[in-house]
């Protein structure tokens, strides 16, 4: 089973993956627990590489392939392997990032985006998304109270409000496969509000 875990910068995910994990995993399943861009040795090169606030010259185009060479090694050395050992994988931002970010906060186009990345990922699609939905602001004060932005979160205003809106949009694209999460709340909240979700997935 492969659950991914999408939303803006400052919505929340990080923390609440770590929850959910914790959750499943004192139900006993067996959970792997990773993230994009990384995850892997190589990937976690590339992931600096592409974070780094000196590489403002990158071209949109090279970050958009360096995301999706990062995902082919963390796919092949790390996803698929540990979906064959019949474990959870739950990845903290998957291919809909790149949609995304890449695909609409560059304005390199969706479908662009997608074709780059099934050479990557081949058949190996998330079976659930969460998606964590924050008012926008919200998800600005939280970032700026963490402060040591990287160079994709230090972007204008205007990037982050595309990536907003493309989010937005998501789930049109995607309905079966993502499960929109309110993520205004507290901890406690958004949390019930997942295992909620993932308890009726694991069901059917
Ligand atoms: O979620 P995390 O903070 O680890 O993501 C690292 C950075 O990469 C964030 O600033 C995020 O906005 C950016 N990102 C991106 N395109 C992706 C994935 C992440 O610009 N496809």
């Amino acid at each position: 089973l492969f659950i991914t875990i999408e939303g803006p910068d400052g919505s929340g995910k990080s923390t609440q993956i770590k929850l959910l994990k914790d959750y499943l995993q004192n139900r006993g399943y067996d959970i792997v627990l990773t993230r994009e861009p990384g995850g892997t040795k190589i990937s976690e090169k590339i992931r600096s590489i592409i974070l780094d606030k000196e590489n403002k010259s990158m071209h949109s185009k090279t970050e958009a392939l360096l995301y999706a060479a990062s995902r082919a090694q963390h796919v092949e050395e790390l996803i698929k392997p540990a979906l064959k050992d019949n474990k959870i994988v739950i990845c903290d931002r998957f291919i809909d990032s790149s949609l995304i970010y890449q695909g609409i906060g560059r304005n390199l186009g969706i479908e662009n985006i997608y074709n780059l990345n099934l050479f990557a990922m081949e058949d190996v699609i998330p079976d659930l998304t969460l998606l964590l939905d924050i008012d926008m602001n919200k998800a600005k004060k939280r970032k700026e109270n963490r402060g040591n932005l990287d160079r994709l979160e230090s972007e204008k205003d205007v990037f982050h409000e595309d990536v907003f809106n493309g989010y937005k949009k998501l789930k049109d694209l995607y309905p079966k496969r993502i499960k929109t999460v309110k993520a205004n709340g507290n901890i406690k909240q958004v949390h019930e509000e997942i295992i909620n979700i993932i308890n009726t997935f694991l069901e059917n």
